[in-house]
């Protein structure tokens, strides 16, 4: 193995159940190369190479596509250990070593970036191939195979405006037209030998009259070629359009991984295949997947022949089936989630090319996670964070309408690739279809096949249909991470781009006309078919279903029964933390608390890739979380092991006749430091771990309610302290700030000293408000609204900001804070931030910026470009 150099190591190897790297290093080594490295590690049966790290592709970018000066020579290591495990040589020509160089971003892109196999091809070496297998079809597959993606993806070969098809594919099928004459549906298995080297010769022509040369020769300068052309595909147009999609942050950058080939197209002994531990669209823990035989890996994803459910293997090959199915086992109970994996048979033999945690419907995701702690392999906390929020709503999504479906005119089946109802108006083609979508209609996109180009047109459309391809195709990998609703292979479509038609038996559908798919069943059906709700809904809302009839139902209610545990549990130990007496006794609910309050940061810092999280410390009065009646009370003391009497003597000790003037803000932290220590241990683990898999973090805490400096430089203590002490146990750095609410009038007349220590304001305007005016936020209801009819106020203070009195101290505190700290940054936290005629005040006052809740901010943003927009034209006006 290679010796690990801090920096200047770029190289990652793996082979014979030794790696360099491991599954956790997913950011250095993307998601393809971290999994190899352990599953090669787990003794999985990978074929060896090594990657190339993320580190690279940042510096090719940052160095006009230059290479770090130290990179050839790890790659010649990385080559040489694999012909040392292999027992080959790469460019040998009695038996050559063929590498497969392929991307591997940090999350998977599927499909979005290139891929080249086979080599280390050229006119000597596919002798030597063919002579060494015995198999000079094989040989000559592979070497046509190569010459074609090389071509493409290297040399950029590829359709030009005007031309209707791939310039490799024309060849290709001219070809067949020659040797086959009248036969239209001609699988590439029945070119021979001699058709191959007639078809590599016209793609070298092809490559010649297109880039001006021949096609490169040198393996080492084709290792080279390919290498670029995968760290270029990570800034190519689908690859940018996926990132936005998924927010996947540009400076990530993809990792290569080059690897020795194993060939699933030695024959009808080899092949290819794509499968899933369960069922990634209904969750069912069933062996999902499908294989080609006598194929490469692409062909399967690509979607070009359809391939066969892997079932289909055990009757075919009876002991690679059992191996995969033992492969399988071993994924899920190590890898302990849902694995989406490829496969190659090579005359008889299992390999692993490939695995990464499997994507899926939110159906899939609700039913994966209850049935894996049923089975013990995962934790409930583990699987509520199993289904992302966000897809929880495509189980409430609407399927169709029983009573419509039954009457409905099916039309065709085909795989049930992404399951929902839709139905739309079809396209035929991705911009078309965003054209349609753009003018309000719900459309369909229906392609024989998709692929990466098709995305823009996937996002668009409510489902997308296929004509050929499998569960495993593109189309329907995207459409289950988006939630779409899709059908794919359903071969009985017959499609003509050209005239934009779709045949299906005796009818006849053209671009414009509806369809609805179901892609739960799998099934096609002609013109609009009504929608019902969901299962859960039936349930739970109309009551039309019972809960025993639906197994989607039993599934969504244990998640969220798991959810209340979850936030019972937090509650819980944030309760057993106020009614302890002991600081001993805080001390061990705080540890209970602090792993909630880090996944909780360590969500927002992911979610915020970079941009500033402000954090504040705990503030409101502790009897709020308390339990004031005795059922609830009695309840709790059962929870915690303590008498009921013990509890409630200390809710009535925490009893307060003004909580909001009492003991809250900073002066919880001040008389118990250990609650101010948790939190910022939480916030500084949390940025750590994030900060791990390379995305910047930038907390900025808030310490709430300070009137005085010295409270504000004891909580600094703690803070700094702590942050000190997690960098030396993480080996981390932080870039993180300190700073305070403006929001006891104390603190806005003493800014200046307060801004010695702190490194920026908030103003708590809720609190300013109501101490400048000594009027309870809570209780000024009952006669706010005679001061209003009597013109006392203009405006409810609290909902707009009182200019004249508290704006006049605010204005006082941005003046003195700035005397003492010139940039400081300065905003508004209280809920005047949502508020118009507020927002408008706070830019006068030259706020950095406003806060205010998610369904405020388009009002705050109109106020707040108003506001600027007055200013240019009083600007202006002034000028004239
Ligand atoms: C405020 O006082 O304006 C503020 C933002 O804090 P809270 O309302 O939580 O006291
Ligand atoms: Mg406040």
């Amino acid at each position: 193995m290679a010796k690990a150099f801090a920096s200047t190591k770029y190289v990652y190897l793996f082979g014979n159940k030794k790696a360099d790297g491991d599954g956790s290093m997913k950011a250095l080594l993307g998601g393809k190369g971290a999994n190899l490295a352990e599953m090669t590690r787990i003794g999985l049966p990978v074929p060896p190479g090594f990657t190339i790290t993320t580190e690279v592709c940042a510096y090719f970018y940052a160095n006009k596509r230059a290479y770090p000066k130290e990179l050839r020579a790890q790659m010649e290591a990385g080559v040489t250990n694999m012909e040392r495990i292999l027992g080959k040589k790469f460019g040998d020509l009695e038996n050559p070593l063929l590498v497969a160089v392929r991307s591997g971003a940090r999350d998977s892109m599927p499909g979005m970036m290139d891929t080249i196999l086979n080599l280390g091809l050229n006119d000597q070496t596919v002798i030597a191939l063919a002579k060494r297998s015995n198999n000079e079809r094989f040989a000559w597959d592979c070497y046509r195979r190569f010459i074609q993606m090389y071509g493409d993806v290297v040399l950029g070969v590829q359709k030009r405006a005007g031309e209707d098809h791939e310039p490799f594919e024309t060849v290709i099928e001219s070809l067949k037209a020659e040797l086959f004459p009248g036969d239209k549906q001609v699988e590439d298995t029945r070119i021979d030998a001699n058709g191959l080297k007639e078809l590599v010769s016209r793609f070298k022509k092809l490559v010649k009259s297109r880039t001006g040369r021949e096609f490169p020769e040198n393996p080492w300068d084709q290792l080279k070629g390919a290498i670029g052309a995968v760290f270029g595909s990570w800034m190519n147009d689908r690859a940018i359009v996926y990132r936005r999609k998924y927010n996947i942050p540009q400076e990530w950058g993809t990792a290569v991984n080059v690897q020795a080939m194993v060939f699933g197209n030695t024959g009808e002994r080899s092949g290819s295949g794509v499968a899933f531990t369960r069922d990634p669209a209904s969750g069912e823990r069933v062996f999902y997947g499908e294989f080609l035989m006598n194929a490469q890996g692409e062909d399967v994803v690509a979607g070009v022949r359809t391939p066969e459910p892997v079932r289909e293997l055990a009757r075919k090959q009876r002991a690679s089936y059992a191996e995969l199915e033992r492969i399988r086992k071993v994924l899920e109970s190590h890898f302990k989630d849902m694995q989406d994996f490829e496969f190659t048979i090579e005359e008889g033999k299992v390999f692993m090319l490939q695995t990464r945690n499997g994507k899926r419907t939110g159906l899939a995701a609700v039913r994966i996670a209850c049935e894996m702690v049923k089975e013990k392999l995962i934790p409930w906390p583990t699987a509520i964070t199993r289904v992302p929020a966000e897809q929880l709503d495509q189980v409430l999504a609407p399927v169709f309408d029983r009573a419509a479906i039954r009457s409905a005119k099916l039309i065709a089946k085909g795989l049930p690739a992404g399951p929902g109802a839709a139905s739309g108006k079809i396209y035929f083609n991705a911009e078309r279809a965003v054209e349609g979508a753009n003018s309000g209609e719900k459309v369909l996109l229906v392609r024989i096949e998709t692929s990466p180009e098709d995305l823009r047109g996937m996002i668009a459309a409510e489902g997308i249909l296929t004509a050929r391809g499998g569960v495993s195709s593109h189309a329907a990998l995207v459409a289950r991470q988006m939630g779409k609703v899709c059908v794919c292979g359903a071969s009985a479509l017959h499609i003509d781009y050209h005239t934009k038609r779709l045949d299906v038996g005796e009818q006849t559908f053209r671009e414009g006309d509806y369809l609805s798919v179901d892609g739960t069943a799998g099934e096609v059906y002609a013109g609009q078919v009504k929608t019902a709700a969901s299962e859960i809904i039936q349930v739970l809302l109309e009551k039309s279903l019972k809960p025993e009839q639906s197994q989607t139902y039993r599934n969504y209610a244990q998640l969220m029964q798991w959810c209340s545990q979850a936030e019972g549990d937090r509650i819980d130990a944030m309760r057993e933390m106020i009614l302890a007496e002991k600081t001993d006794d805080r001390r061990r609910a705080l540890a209970k608390l602090l792993p909630y309050q880090r996944e909780d940061f360590a969500g927002m810092f992911e979610e915020l890739s970079g941009l500033p999280a402000t954090i504040r410390f705990l503030d409101p009065p502790l009897h709020e979380f308390l339990p004031h009646d005795h059922a609830a009370q009695t309840q709790l003391a059962e929870k915690l092991g303590v008498s009921v009497e013990k509890i409630a003597k200390r809710v009535h000790d925490l009893h307060e006749f003004n909580p909001m003037l009492g003991h809250r803000g900073c002066r919880l932290g001040i008389v118990y430091p250990e609650i101010s220590e948790m939190q910022a241990r939480a916030v500084f683990e949390a940025a750590a771990e994030v900060q791990k898999q390379g995305i910047k973090v930038r907390p900025e805490i808030m310490i709430p309610l300070v009137g005085f400096p010295k409270e504000l430089q004891l909580q600094l203590e703690v803070v700094h302290r702590v942050a000190k002490e997690v960098a030396a146990e993480r080996k981390a750095k932080f870039n993180y700030l300190v700073g305070t609410m403006i929001e006891i009038p104390r603190a806005a007349l003493i800014a200046d000293e307060i801004a010695r220590e702190a490194e920026f304001f908030s103003f708590g305007t809720n609190d300013l408000t109501q101490t400048t005016l000594g009027m309870s936020r809570d209780d000024s209801g009952s006669f706010l609204g005679a001061y209003a009819e009597l013109e006392i106020v203009k405006q409810n203070p609290f909902a707009s900001i009182d200019q004249t009195g508290v704006g006049k101290l605010m204005e006082m505190a941005c003046a003195l804070g700035r005397k003492t700290r010139p940039g400081i940054k300065l905003g508004i936290c209280g809920e005047h931030g949502g508020e118009p005629s507020s927002v408008k005040f706070c830019h006068r006052l030259g706020l950095s910026y406003v806060s205010c809740s998610p369904f405020r901010v388009p009002i705050a943003r109109l106020a707040a470009a108003q506001a600027a927009l007055e200013e240019v034209k009083a600007a202006r006006g002034g000028r004239k």
